[in-house]
């Protein structure tokens, strides 16, 4: 049952011209020193569930893009929408009518949203949603939850390099879900409060995933009601994974401004700052701007994507067959002799194995299911797509049990990472 590869050596030929002519040879999350050595860098094609390296290896993909294969790598109705703008023009001198379009979509079915600004990446929208509050409020200071991931922007990027202190000085932390410590960075703030940022739920790497409790996300809106602060929910990972709508109307509680990215244009690069009448009026006097920002074919890509979104069972089948697969997973787990800690929604689910510190078994359970055609994190969330089957679900299982038989034996001789340990330390440093 294991997947014949056909090697790694055109993966390895770019690398090595990579190195050349890249810093490092790669950057940021898509970095490989930080995965498994077996991991290809370097992909030819995607479609469905399903994406090929440069040499030919075919992988069922867990990864979705890191989010933003929502429906399914090259969907048809996506596509088609998007090669037909792209005929028209994209990047022109303003936006097309696809821009009112989309903020009428998404504003029609994001409750708290009044309104819409559209950028590029996350980080594009939780920068504007800091500057969005400051404008709003007139005040600095920022609490963020220890751990979260808003971006690589200075003013929250988890790695030290290249970034000054003062550029975070008016950054605070607190820990999710943890009421007390919430209190008392807003006290700490004094009356320079501009606004609370929150995780839809704690989905930091390398850790177990939590939802957020009621009471905690109740009490972060009485927080900002009572200073005046924004609310902003980062919803760039989880935005129409959990619910049509922001992730917190799952608990009842609506921010000021949400953050929007990945996954809304199915892949298309476009992300979005919504917010909610309270702060229309920061919003427009913050300057926020990018030459690719209004480009026509993401936008209408965008349309088409939330039209699916409404109009199909994408969701549900995600938990039904999310569902399957933790069940599963647990199962052969338990027959092979080992325990996982299974955490996050099903739909994201984060897949972390008992008594593994150093991630030594992640990162052999990695390589083991990358062999059978299965490409799974270890040590992120990973995430389902609506192309999905349940024969894809049926097929990633027989992986498992074929790749846990064989991580048993290895067991005792797996070696920690050094990248992972260095990773480790740098977040420990960080916090
Ligand atoms: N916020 C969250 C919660 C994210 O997961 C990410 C990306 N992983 C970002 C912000 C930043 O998005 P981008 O990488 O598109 O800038």
């Amino acid at each position: 049952m294991t997947t014949p590869m056909t090697g790694n050596m055109a993966d390895q030929a770019l690398r090595a011209r990579a190195l050349k002519v890249v810093p490092g040879g790669m950057y940021g999350h898509e970095s490989t020193v930080l995965l498994p050595a077996s991991y290809p860098q370097f992909f030819s094609r995607a479609e469905g569930a399903y994406i090929w390296d440069v040499d030919g290896n075919r992988y069922l993909d867990f990864m979705c893009a890191y989010g933003p294969n929502l429906l399914g790598y090259n969907n048809a109705r996506v596509n088609d929408v998007a090669v037909a703008q792209l005929a028209l023009g994209d990047t022109m001198t303003g936006p097309s009518a696809h821009f009112v379009d989309l903020a009428e979509a998404l504003v029609g079915m994001v409750s708290h949203a009044d309104w819409a600004m559209f950028c590029k990446n996350g980080t594009d929208a939780t920068t504007m949603a800091m500057t969005t509050a400051r404008a709003q409020t007139g005040k600095r200071r920022v609490l963020v939850a220890e751990g979260a991931y808003h971006g690589a922007a200075p003013w929250c990027t988890p790695m030290p390099g290249g970034i000054v202190p003062e550029e975070r000085a008016f950054i605070s932390k607190y820990q999710f879900n943890d009421i007390a410590s919430l209190e008392a960075a807003v006290a700490a703030a004094g009356d320079d409060l501009a606004a609370i940022f929150a995780a839809p739920f704690k989905h930091d790497a390398f850790v177990d995933q939590f939802l957020p409790d009621p009471a905690y996300a109740r009490r972060v809106r009485e927080l900002c009601d009572q200073t005046g602060a924004m609310l902003v929910v980062d919803d760039v990972r989880a935005g129409f994974r959990l619910i049509r709508d922001c992730s917190w109307e799952l608990v009842g509680v609506r921010p000021d401004l949400s953050c929007w990215g990945k996954s809304f244009a199915n892949g298309h690069p476009i992300s979005a700052l919504l917010g909610s009448d309270s702060c229309r009026e920061g919003a427009s006097q913050i300057y926020a701007t990018g030459s690719f920002w209004f480009a026509a074919v993401p936008m209408a890509a965008g349309v088409e994507t939330l039209k699916i979104l409404r109009e199909s069972d994408y969701l549900e089948q995600s938990v039904r067959l999310g569902s399957q697969w933790r069940a599963g997973l647990d199962a052969l787990a338990a027959k092979h002799g080992f325990a996982l800690r299974q955490t996050g929604p099903v739909q994201m689910p984060q897949i972390l194995f008992e008594d593994d510190p150093d991630f030594r078994v992640g990162f052999a359970w990695g390589e083991a299911m990358l062999r059978r055609g299965v490409y799974v994190h270890p040590w992120h969330n990973m995430f389902f797509c609506a192309a999905m089957t349940e024969a894809d679900i049926a097929f990633a299982l027989e992986a498992a049990d074929d790749a846990l038989g064989a991580l048993r034996a290895q067991r005792a001789t797996l070696e920690p990472h050094p990248v992972v340990m260095m990773m480790l330390g740098a977040l420990a440093g960080e916090h």
